[in-house]
């Protein structure tokens, strides 16, 4: 266990917690970043096209960029660690992780979202073995091959724009009557001569024994077998927030914050994905995050 007290923790390395470590280093705080990976969804993300300053950047390339930065200050990151549980004790928070223990004065939670599973038969026996849920990370090991996009969202034809570049055939497989996401990525991928569509349909099961075969979908009264040897898992992402227990969350399990990122509990604040923001975006997570640690220096200040 680290005795020291710190005067910040930030939790999560993605585009709230690097913002908002950019900004402690500036205001020379005493903090740490906890984090398990650095970039978060930013890196899984195709083409960037919306965060200013840049006309076009990969997933990857600004994540590139948000590391270079961050690292440009002398402050302890405790890369692939996981925080496992938060609590508030004799006045001051600690942190639990994987590996130890940490305390601090005040806390900012950015821990964004993950990739919500379909939990149906095959998938977790496959994982990693055909059933993928980044086609940025995983989309180059299915060159040549033809692969399922499952969803419906931007999500969804984020990695099927990706993957109509790189495998053979896409089959998305959406359970709603159209497709959702933008207008401008539905056009792109109307243009893409090697994309089949299925509307109103459902995957049922995974097969595969050693690796994916194929998937089973269902149709109204039909039930299709498409052969494929990757299937993409984009249905949407849910808050990585069961660490904070103590933390007041909506229906969604998204942390509750005012418009100074603060929570429920004196001296923890929230940014980005994880929290209940209206819009989940690389600027608007960035933005929070430099807001969050903005308000926690503040508090600091005051107490
Ligand atoms: C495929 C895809 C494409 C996208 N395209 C765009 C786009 O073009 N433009 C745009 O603006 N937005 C886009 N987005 C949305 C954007 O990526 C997110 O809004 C943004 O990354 C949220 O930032 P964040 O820092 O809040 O969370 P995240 O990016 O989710 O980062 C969370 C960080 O916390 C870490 N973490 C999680 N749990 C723990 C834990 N228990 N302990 C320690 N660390 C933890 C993670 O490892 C990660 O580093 C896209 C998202 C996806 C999935």
């Amino acid at each position: 266990m680290d005795e020291k007290v710190y005067e910040l923790i930030i939790i999560g390395g993605g585009p709230a917690g690097v913002t908002a470590s950019v900004y402690a280093a500036r205001k020379q705080m005493d903090f740490i970043l906890i984090t398990k990976d650095i970039g978060g969804q930013a890196a899984w993300s195709g083409d960037i096209e919306n965060y200013t300053g840049y006309q076009f950047v990969t997933g990857p390339e600004l994540a590139l960029k948000f590391e270079e930065h961050v690292r440009k200050y002398n402050f302890p990151i405790k890369e692939n660690e996981e925080v496992v549980t938060i609590l508030k004790e004799d006045g001051v928070l600690r942190v639990k992780t994987d590996r130890g223990e940490y305390i601090s004065k005040t806390l900012i939670i950015a821990s964004g979202k993950r990739s919500r599973e379909l939990n149906i038969p095959g998938e977790k026996e496959l994982k990693n073995r055909g059933v993928a849920y980044c086609a940025t990370c995983d989309g180059p090991l299915f060159s040549g091959k033809t692969v399922a996009v499952v969803g419906g969202g931007n999500s969804a034809l984020d990695a099927a724009l990706q993957l109509v570049k790189i495998a053979v055939k896409v089959h998305l497989i959406n359970n709603t009557p159209s497709l959702g996401g933008d207008k401008v990525m539905q056009e792109k991928l109307k243009k893409a001569g090697n994309v089949i569509i299925y509307n109103n349909s459902k995957v049922e099961n995974i097969l595969g024994e050693k690796m994916v075969s194929g998937i089973i979908i269902s149709r109204v009264e039909e039930r299709i077998e498409i052969p494929v040897q990757g299937v993409f898992v984009e249905i949407g992402l849910i808050p990585n927030s069961d660490f904070a227990g103590i933390i007041k969350k909506n229906g969604s399990n998204e942390i509750l914050v005012n418009n100074s990122c603060e929570t429920n509990i004196s001296g923890i604040f929230a940014a980005g994905d994880v929290t209940d923001v209206p819009e989940k975006q690389i600027i608007i997570a960035a933005g929070d995050g430099a807001k969050a640690t903005l308000s926690a220096f503040k508090f600091l200040s005051r107490n």
